[in-house]
C-alpha cells in the first residue's frame, strides 16, 4: 500500500513563513515565489559590508560614504521645518560623539525607539551644522549576543517589486533561512563534493543570504553556481546516455558507392574539415541510436554540403529529409542547388513556404505524406501541424540559431526519434554551447575551402561616401558583383536595430536604389530585394543575380544568412551602427565565397559606446568565435541568444561571462556521475536523482536545444 508521502516542508507556501501573512505573499508572488524553497533560493542581488562600526568621532572625515555605527539613543523628537516637512529625529551617541538620524515625513517611526536603546545604524554621512546621517537602514540591539539583521553585518539586499520593502523581505529571509535550512537535504553525490571541496547545500544556502564573512559568501556562491550548472549537466548527461543506450530510430544502410559518386559529381574537392564532419554523420545515421548532431562552421565554410551527403544517405535508405530554414530566400536557395545536385542520383526535392498558393501548398503536402517527395525543404511552414510524412528519418535545421526551441522541437516531432542535424555559422562561445547544446554532439568545420581569401574590412564616414561608390565600380568593372545593405525598406518604416542610435536621416533601400539607378550608376544593371516583395517578384531578381544579370543588389537585413553568390565581393552595409554584430558578420559571409578576393565596406558613424564596439570588433577580426565573444559581452547572454526563444536556462546566480570555470568543473563532475551511474539508480545517487525529477531543468532539457 502506498502512504501518502508527508509534504516537504521547502514546499510548504512561503506564506507560512514568519513575518509574511497573505498579503505580503500576494508581493512575493509578483517576483515568482510561492513556496519556502522559491524563498531560500530568492538571492541578493548584493551585499553590503555593514559590520565594521566606526567610531562617531571617524565618521565626519569622511562625508557622502556609508558608514557603520554603533551607539545608544539618547533624544528621540518630531518637528516640522520652515518649509513643512515633518521631520523625525534620534540623536545617537557612542563614547566617541553624537550623531542625527534623520527621517523625512515618517513621524510614526518615532514609536519604533526608546531613548536609551541600543541601536546601529547604516547609512550614508553628511556633516551639516552638525553631523548627520538621513534615512539610514537600522537595527535595534537589545542584547549584544543577539544577531543582527539589517545592520552590523554583511547585509543582504534582494530585488524587490512595487510595495515590498528591503527590510521586510529580508527579515522574512531571515526567519525563513533560520526556520527552514535544517530540511534542505545535500543531493550532491558525497564524492563530488568532497572532490570539488564544495560547502554543504544548508550552510551556502545560508552563507549566500546572511554570510559571517566575505570568504563564507564566496564559498556560498560558489557551491550554489555549482549546483546551477551541475543541475543543468546531469539532465543533459543523462538523457544523452539514454539516447545512447536504449532510443530506437533511423539505422541508415549507407551505400558507400552512392556517395562516393556524389562527391565525383561536386564542381570541388571537400575540405578536409567536411570529409570529417561527414565520417560522423554517416556513423550517426547508421546507428540505431538517433543522431543529435551540431554542425558548427564558419560563413562560407561549406555546411550545405555536408547536408546534402545526410540528405542522400536519407533518400537510398528509402526514407524522407526535411531541411528547415529561417528565410523563403534561403529555402528557395536550398531547393534550387539540391535539384543541381542531387536530382542526377535519384532525390526527389520539394518546396514547402508560406507563400505557395494554397492548391500548390496542399498539393505538396500530399506528395510529402504519400512519400513521393524525398527531401522537403522549407520555412518555419514545415511545422505545421497538417504536414505529414510517410516516413521521416533525417531532420536538418540550417542557421538553428534563427529558431525558437519549440520551432526546432516541432519540426522534430514529425517523427519517431529522427536523426537532427543542426547546423549554424553563429560560433556560440563554449560556455553557452555547453549549457545550450550540452546534450549534442558537435562537429565544428573549422577550415575554408582552398583558395579563399580573407574578407577585408574598411570603416567609412558619410563624407566619404563617394569613395565607396567609386571602389564599387571598380569592383564592377572587374566582373565582380555588389551587396548594399540598409536597415530600413523605406523612410516610414521604424528602424530595426540599436534604438539609442538616431541618426538625422536614415537612408532607405527603395529610395537608394532610385538614386542609384537614376543618379549615381545609371549605367550599371540595379536590383532591389526587400521583405515587402512578394515571393515570385523576389525570386526573379535573386535569379538575377545568381546569373550576373544585376551588378549591384540593394536589400534590406533579409539577406543576412545563407544566401550565396561566389561573384559578389563588396557588401557595404550602410548605418552599420544600428546592426547587431553577429547580423554585421553574418552579412560580410555573403562575400569572400570564392576565390575573389573580398571587401567589405562599413558605413557608420557610431555614437553610442555598444556600436563603436561592434564596428571596432569587425574591424578588428575576421573570426567567428572572437565576433561572437564579443557580442556575448556586448548584449550577454540572454540577449544574444534570443532570450526566451533561446533554451537558455535562466540561472538564479550563475553568471555564463564569469563562472566559465565553475562550469567546466560542473560538467565534468556530472558527466563522471552519469557514465558510471547512467539511470542514477545506485544509492549515493538517489538524492541527486530526486532533485533532477523535481527540477524545472528535467523537464526541458532532454529535448533538442539545438
Ligand atoms: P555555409 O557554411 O555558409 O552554409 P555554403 O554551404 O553555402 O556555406 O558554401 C559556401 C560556398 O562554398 C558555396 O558556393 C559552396 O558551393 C562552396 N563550397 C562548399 N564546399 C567547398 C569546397 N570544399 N571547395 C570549394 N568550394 C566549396
Ligand atoms: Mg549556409
Amino acid at each position: 500500500m502506498d502512504l501518502p508521502r508527508p509534504l516537504n516542508p521547502l514546499d510548504k507556501s512561503a506564506q507560512y513563513v514568519k513575518g509574511v501573512g497573505p498579503a505580503k505573499f500576494k508581493l512575493l508572488n509578483k517576483l515568482g515565489i510561492k513556496t519556502v524553497r522559491d524563498l531560500l533560493f530568492h538571492f541578493p542581488r548584493r551585499h553590503e559590508d555593514r559590520s565594521n562600526f566606526l567610531p562617531i568621532s571617524e565618521i565626519k572625515h569622511s562625508p557622502g560614504e556609508f558608514h557603520t555605527i554603533k551607539g545608544i539613543i539618547r533624544s528621540s523628537s518630531v518637528f516640522k521645518t520652515k518649509t513643512k516637512i515633518n521631520i523625525f529625529q534620534l540623536a545617537v551617541s557612542d563614547s566617541t560623539g553624537t550623531v542625527y538620524a534623520v527621517w523625512f515625513n515618517q513621524p510614526y517611526m518615532k514609536k519604533y525607539f526608546k531613548v536609551g536603546d541600543a541601536i546601529i545604524l547604516y547609512g550614508k554621512v553628511n556633516q551639516y551644522k552638525r553631523l548627520q546621517i538621513n534615512v539610514p537602514e537600522y537595527e535595534i540591539i537589545s542584547n549584544d549576543d543577539d544577531p543582527t539583521i539589517h545592520a552590523g553585518r554583511i547585509v543582504p539586499v534582494y530585488p524587490l517589486c512595487e510595495n515590498l520593502r528591503q527590510r521586510m523581505l529580508r527579515s522574512a529571509i531571515y526567519s525563513c533561512v533560520d526556520e527552514f535550512s535544517v530540511y534542505i537535504q545535500d543531493y550532491l553525490p558525497e564524492a563530488v563534493r568532497k572532490d570539488q571541496r564544495l560547502m554543504d547545500l544548508k550552510n551556502a544556502i545560508s552563507g549566500a543570504h546572511f554570510p559571517k564573512d566575505f570568504q563564507v559568501l564566496k564559498d556560498a556562491r560558489h557551491r550554489i553556481v555549482f549546483d546551477e550548472f551541475f543541475s543543468l549537466q546531469a539532465a543533459l548527461a543523462l538523457k544523452k546516455a539514454h539516447i545512447k543506450l536504449k532510443a530506437k530510430g533511423w539505422p541508415h544502410n549507407i551505400e558507400k558507392e552512392l556517395l562516393a559518386y556524389f562527391d565525383k559529381s561536386l564542381p570541388f574537392n571537400l575540405t578536409q574539415a567536411q570529409k570529417n564532419a561527414i565520417d560522423r554523420i554517416k556513423k550517426d545515421m547508421s546507428s540505431i541510436r538517433p543522431m543529435h548532431r551540431l554542425l558548427q562552421g564558419e560563413v562560407g565554410s561549406g555546411k550545405t554540403v555536408v547536408a546534402m551527403h545526410a540528405v542522400v544517405i536519407s533518400m537510398q535508405s528509402g526514407w524522407q529529409s526535411v531541411v528547415m530554414a529561417p528565410t523563403e530566400m534561403l529555402a528557395e536557395q536550398h531547393f534550387a542547388s539540391f535539384n543541381k545536385f542531387l536530382s542526377q542520383f535519384g532525390v526527389r526535392a520539394g518546396l514547402l513556404k508560406s507563400s505557395l498558393p494554397v492548391k500548390e501548398k496542399s498539393a505538396v503536402k500530399n506528395s510529402i505524406k504519400a512519400g513521393d517527395i524525398d527531401v522537403v525543404v522549407g520555412t518555419h511552414s514545415l511545422i505545421e501541424e497538417d504536414v505529414e510524412f510517410k516516413n521521416l528519418s533525417l531532420v536538418i535545421i540550417d542557421e538553428q540559431h534563427k529558431f525558437g526551441v519549440a520551432q526546432r522541437l516541432k519540426v522534430t516531432k514529425k517523427a519517431s526519434n529522427p536523426d537532427v542535424l543542426v547546423m549554424t555559422a553563429t560560433p556560440i562561445p563554449r560556455t553557452l554551447a555547453l549549457t545550450v547544446y550540452g546534450g549534442l554532439d558537435i562537429s565544428i568545420i573549422d577550415e575554408l575551402p582552398l583558395g579563399r581569401k580573407p574578407v577585408r574590412t574598411f570603416l567609412f564616414k558619410e563624407a566619404e561616401r563617394d569613395e565607396v561608390y567609386d571602389f564599387m565600380r571598380s569592383q564592377v568593372s572587374l566582373g565582380r558583383q555588389v551587396f548594399v545593405v540598409y536597415p530600413l525598406i523605406d523612410e516610414t518604416q521604424k528602424p530595426a536595430g540599436d534604438l539609442f542610435e538616431k541618426p538625422l536621416s536614415l537612408k532607405a533601400a527603395a529610395k537608394m536604389y532610385d538614386n542609384f539607378k537614376e543618379k549615381i550608376f545609371p549605367d550599371l544593371r540595379i536590383g532591389i530585394v526587400h521583405g515587402r516583395m512578394n515571393a515570385q517578384d523576389r525570386n526573379t531578381v535573386v535569379q538575377a543575380f545568381r546569373q550576373g544579370l544585376i551588378d549591384i543588389l540593394v536589400s534590406t537585413i533579409i539577406i543576412e544568412v545563407g544566401i550565396d553568390m561566389p561573384n559578389a565581393s563588396v557588401m557595404v552595409i550602410e548605418h552599420a551602427e544600428r546592426f547587431g554584430l553577429s547580423q554585421l558578420h553574418q552579412m560580410r559571409g555573403r562575400i569572400g565565397r570564392s576565390t575573389h578576393q573580398s571587401y567589405c565596406m562599413l558605413l557608420a558613424d557610431a555614437k553610442t559606446e555598444n556600436s563603436k564596439m561592434r564596428v571596432e570588433a569587425m574591424l578588428e577580426t575576421n573570426n567567428g568565435f572572437k565576433i561572437a565573444e564579443y557580442d556575448l559581452k556586448i548584449r550577454g547572454p540572454g540577449d544574444f541568444l534570443g532570450v526566451r526563444q533561446s533554451g537558455l536556462p535562466e540561472f538564479k546566480m550563475a553568471n555564463l561571462l564569469t563562472d566559465a570555470n565553475i562550469l567546466e568543473e560542473a560538467r565534468r563532475a556530472a558527466y563522471t556521475v552519469v557514465k558510471s551511474d547512467p539511470e542514477l539508480d545506485n544509492f549515493e545517487n538517489r538524492l541527486l536523482k530526486q532533485e533532477l525529477l523535481r527540477d524545472k531543468y528535467a523537464g526541458n532539457s532532454g529535448d533538442i536545444q539545438g
